[in-house]
């Protein structure tokens, strides 16, 4: 008999699994703050439950915990670890210490997660792309990433970020289950406006999102408002056009009166003329603006073809003139640091070593 993984199960699901065995509700509740708001990582950890009942619990179920295979520390101190999943798949999760450390509000610190071994979606300028893709990540499994780098590192992990390995859309049901747990106050507690879902551009799941009750933060990768510039660079703006997008964006916006954020890679002469910043100025009419512009990172290592080899980073005065004609229209724009870039821990640099594909340890 294969033991039921108690990790990545909600209250509910607990509640009938006590339930199945005899057991009062209560024990339900015991468990869930045990498994998330305590991380433990096995039965015996969880001293107010009697020895009987731990027994039982052992014998039909049990804790499955992400490995950590390896970690590497930036000189900006972010870190990157590198976690076996329980079919040997590998994947990558990046904690980023904020750059402000003024202030105690400021004093922020990041998880960027993955929701899948890999990615199906192919965009020319991202390591994780080059990988393909394998599988889904579970809830627990994600929530996991959290559990793990919190009792790794100590610190209270204040923000969470879905921009790891993989398309969080296409993993829709397991990415909510996961939040359910990560932003419940007796799981991780972690607020849900200090968590940010980042799509690629599903506009049917950017709609879901606007209509669910708890409400994140979502981010989309836009890299171009032109539509035949965006679908040289990602193949998914074939199936949902720009168009589609900032329809389903300003659905999202009057929904929750949240305001998206626009992530915005700059590519030297591709996407950062003037007349890219008017296409913006156009849309902040329509929906206000947040703007996230991002540096291109180096995919050098992952040996890309097409046009994947021939895109350069803007330099960075360039970036901030493209940065200053933006705001003064009025649009919130913010450029993103470089977090980790000297162990490829920064945005799109995610991408298991074909050596660590599948692990055999
Ligand atoms: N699939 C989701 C989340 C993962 S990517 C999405 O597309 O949003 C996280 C962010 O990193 C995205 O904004 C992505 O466009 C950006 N990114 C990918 N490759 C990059 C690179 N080489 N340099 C800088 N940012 C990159």
């Amino acid at each position: 008999m294969t033991k039921k993984n108690l990790k990545g199960l909600d209250l509910t699901e607990l509640q009938l699994f006590v339930e199945e065995l005899g057991e009062k509700k209560y024990r339900a509740a015991q468990l869930y703050s045990w498994l998330y708001a305590k991380a433990a990582q096995s039965f015996d950890e969880m001293t107010d439950i009697s020895k009987d009942f731990r027994q039982v619990l052992s014998q039909i179920s049990c804790i499955s915990n992400l490995q950590l295979v390896a970690q590497r520390v930036s000189t900006d101190g972010t870190i990157k670890y590198l976690f076996k999943l329980n079919d040997d798949l590998a994947v990558e999760s990046v904690l980023i210490p904020s750059p402000h450390i003024s202030s105690a509000e400021e004093k922020r610190l990041t998880l960027c997660v993955s929701t899948q071994v890999g990615c199906p979606l192919d965009c020319k300028f991202c390591a994780t792309g080059s990988m393909g893709f394998t599988r889904n990540l579970t809830a627990g499994e994600i929530a996991d990433q959290v559990l793990q780098v919190q009792r790794l590192n100590q610190k209270r992990i204040t923000n969470l970020v879905y921009m790891g390995m993989g398309e969080p859309m296409l993993n829709y049901d397991q990415v909510m289950k996961s939040i359910g747990i990560i932003n419940d106050d007796n799981g991780l507690n972690i607020g849900a406006r200090h968590i940010t879902i980042s799509t690629a551009g599903y506009a049917d799941k950017i709609r879901q999102l606007a209509d669910e009750k708890r409400t994140v933060k979502l981010a989309l990768s836009l890299h171009s408002l032109d539509n035949e510039k965006r679908l040289k660079l990602m193949p998914i703006t074939k199936k949902f056009s720009v168009a589609e997008l900032i329809d389903s964006l300003d659905y999202y916006y009057h929904k929750t009166r949240r305001r998206p954020t626009f992530e915005y890679i700059l590519f030297d002469g591709f996407n950062d003329t003037a007349a890219d910043v008017k296409l913006f100025v156009t849309l902040s009419r329509r929906i206000p603006c947040k703007v996230n512009l991002i540096p291109f990172h180096s995919i050098a290592f992952t040996h890309p073809s097409g046009i994947g080899a021939s895109l350069k980073p803007t330099p960075a005065p360039r970036i901030e003139a493209f940065a200053d004609a933006l705001r003064k229209s009025d649009i919130t724009v913010m450029v993103r640091a470089s977090s980790g870039q000297d162990i490829n821990a920064a945005c799109g640099q995610l991408a298991v070593p074909e050596s660590m594909k599948k692990m055999k340890m």
